[in-house]
């Protein structure tokens, strides 16, 4: 199969849209590469401040005079339906240049991811036709009504690893509850995210209401974050990245919101049904190469099954299929970038120096030429105190630990900086119950992988981030709330000055 796109579709050179119109930065210029060979495709113009000065002037102009915000719910529900509909028909072109970004299986964003940003779309047109305002009469005499309006401009960040998904869903919250937006794509992965939003104002999207920026994190990235003229932050990426911008939004008081990294323990019983737990593991770590923030990283599993676990786990990561994303049979692509793939292979070494075992992988495919494509690896750590065991990889790469009791696994799994995700294998109810409510995670999966519910909040515990995204989480951090309360009885008012 090749990619589902025409050579014209893809833009050579990217750059930012601002109030719906192409504008090339005044900043250096930077390579994209296509990370199954290596080879550039496109290059990126990167925003300097004066730059990020005009996308916030936009967005400010179309939350102050722009539409956008005083739309009724009815008329938002049928833009954002739009945008549904205009992603369902462009999932070819939009599958296809995310595949050149981020190399991800043409097949998986084709049959999932795609889907899931039109859904997205559809998810937040639902939402805000269902939520409202509370009403407070208690007080005799007063009626309160607490409103939820739209705080205005918000800075939206994203990562390379699932840049599209993570991208439109930040755009759709924002837009579903009246704000307006700049967009700040990784620089490592831009083309499908701008191509997105060139698509919304295809499809209507009001100037202004999504700009786009692109650069370097440290670049454009910080100016945006630190610009005086944003009122919200939310931000995906990594926990050192999430500490600077949470301090760079403190300075201007802005509400600012952190998905950040996780080492996601995935916990087998004795008592799973180890046939599912097996592929729940396989699935929790290779999906997008390991390149998750939810990815199940360290496999804990009960000492009576850890031997049989590892051989069999090993045995079926040597039968992945890792190769040509836009060949349909491949399970896994390549890494998004030959940095991140030295980074990745480097704790292969890391592992033995520590003492561990590599059960499997370790290397790069070189077969498969000049692509950053990575064998499925997994190591045996002697100790959760190992850096394989705390550090973030965030690659194809699992790290095995055993365990005795629901307590061990407990003092595990919580034996981390990060807190985002935890998983458990187990037919054994009391088992589940015991464990569950230890686990110090913003989310807990039972006997089930790769399950994320948009009406459920996401987000991390501890180093995994600050806020919550998803239906009423997202409603909670895009508006802010205005109590109004009327005197519903005219009657004497407590007098002064009449003495
Ligand atoms: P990153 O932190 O390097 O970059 C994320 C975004 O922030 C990019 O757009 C980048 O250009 C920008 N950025 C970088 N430095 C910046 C700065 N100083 N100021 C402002 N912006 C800056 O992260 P990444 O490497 O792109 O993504 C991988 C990380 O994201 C992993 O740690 C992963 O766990 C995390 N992640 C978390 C979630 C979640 O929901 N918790 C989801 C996906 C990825």
């Amino acid at each position: 199969m090749r990619l589902p796109l025409d050579e014209r579709d893809i833009r050579h050179t990217v750059t930012a849209l601002i109030d719906g119109a192409p504008v090339r930065g005044g900043g250096i210029e930077i390579p994209v590469f296509y990370p199954a060979t290596g080879n550039r495709v496109a290059t990126l113009v990167e925003d300097d401040a004066a730059d990020i000065d005009r996308a916030v002037a936009a967005a400010r102009r179309a939350f102050d005079h722009g539409p956008w915000p005083h739309l009724s719910v009815e008329e938002r529900q049928e833009y954002l339906c739009r945008f549904s509909e205009v992603i369902e028909q462009n999932i070819p072109l939009l599958a296809g240049l995310e595949c050149l970004d981020t190399g991800k299986p043409i097949h998986d964003l084709l049959t999932r991811y795609l889907k899931r940003t039109a859904y997205c779309f559809r998810f937040f047109a639902d939402y805000i036709g269902q939520s409202s305002g509370t009403v407070y009469d208690q007080v005799k005499g007063f009626r309160t009504v607490v409103a939820r309006e739209p705080v205005g401009v918000a800075a939206l960040l994203a990562p390379w690893n699932s840049p599209i998904s993570l991208g439109a869903m930040k755009v759709a919250a924002a837009l579903a509850f009246g704000n307006t937006c700049v967009l700040k794509p990784s620089e490592q992965t831009p083309m499908a995210l701008v191509r997105l939003v060139e698509l919304l104002h295809e499809a209507g999207l009001p100037e202004g209401a999504v700009n786009v920026v692109n650069g370097r994190g440290p670049v454009t990235g910080a100016a945006l974050v630190a610009h005086q003229g944003v009122d919200l932050v939310s931000f995906t990426g990594g926990t050192e990245t999430g500490r600077s911008i949470m301090a760079a939004a403190a300075r201007n008081l802005v509400p600012c919101m952190t998905e950040l990294g996780g080492k996601s323990a995935n916990i087998v019983f004795a008592s799973a049904n180890l046939d599912d737990a097996l592929d729940g593991a396989l699935l929790a770590i290779y999906t997008n190469a390991g390149q998750q923030c939810l990815a199940g990283s360290r496999i804990l599993v009960e000492r009576p099954v850890f031997d049989d676990f590892v051989a069999r786990f090993a045995e079926r990561a040597e039968r992945i299929r890792v190769g040509d994303p836009t060949d349909e049979a491949t399970e896994m692509g390549p890494l998004a970038t030959e940095a991140h793939m030295n980074h990745v292979l480097s704790y292969a070494e890391l592992a033995r120096e520590e003492g561990g075992r590599l059960v499997t992988g370790g290397l790069r495919d070189e077969s498969l030429g000049s692509g950053y494509f990575v064998r499925p690896t997994a190591v045996v750590a002697p100790s959760n105190e190992t850096r394989v065991a705390q550090e973030e990889i965030f690659g194809p790469f699992a790290t095995f630990l055993p365990f005795e009791g629901v307590d061990e696994a407990a003092a595990i799994a919580n034996g981390t900086d990060f807190g985002l995700m935890s998983y458990v294998w187990s037919d054994h109810l009391p088992t589940v119950n015991a464990v569950v409510p230890r686990l110090r995670s913003g989310g807990v999966m039972v006997n089930a992988t790769m399950m994320r519910d948009l009406r459920a909040p996401f987000g991390g515990f501890k180093d995994s981030g600050v806020g919550r995204e998803g239906g009423e989480a997202s409603e909670r951090f895009y508006t802010q709330e205005k109590f109004v309360s009327t005197r519903m009885v005219p009657g004497p008012l407590r007098r002064l000055g009449t003495v």
